[in-house]
């Protein structure tokens, strides 16, 4: 029944087509300033610490640890109830900067602070292509 109702996808822009284009490569990229080396997501036009817009990219290694976490039991979209519940994570990298994402291949309840995990791409039902979430670093 709510198979049928379409998810709104991610947008791309600008700013983040790069993002985007290395996660359908199944890659993890992050924004770097060129100015002061702050590494950040998402990605921006701007270093949230200096201001500069002379920024690059930088490959992640995906490994990262569990900063925060909810339960999503009632999603705020209809696309994402047949899913529940499902674990939506602040992961923080090893290179610094933390990304929201969700956590798969994991019951929801099971999630633990601190636990190690890895980026993956996955298009997930993503209409648009796949997008960065996160798995059990030990699977
Ligand atoms: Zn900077």
């Amino acid at each position: 029944m709510n198979e049928a109702v379409p998810r709104p996808g991610r947008l791309s822009t600008p700013v983040t087509a790069e993002y985007w284009r290395a996660a359908a490569e199944g890659r993890l990229l992050l924004r770097t300033c060129r100015t002061c080396g702050h590494r950040q997501l998402y990605p921006r036009s701007m270093c949230v610490r200096c201001w500069s817009e002379d920024l690059g990219w930088h490959e992640a290694a995906g490994a990262g640890t569990v900063w925060a976490f909810t339960v999503i039991e009632v999603p705020g979209h209809p696309a994402w109830r047949s899913m529940t519940p499902y674990a939506v994570v602040i992961v923080e990298l090893d290179e610094c900067p933390r990304l929201l994402s969700g956590l798969l291949e994991q019951r929801a309840y099971d999630v633990r602070i601190g636990q190690r995990v890895r980026a993956v791409t996955e298009a997930n039902g993503d209409p648009t292509g796949p997008i960065p979430y996160f798995v059990p670093a030990e699977s």
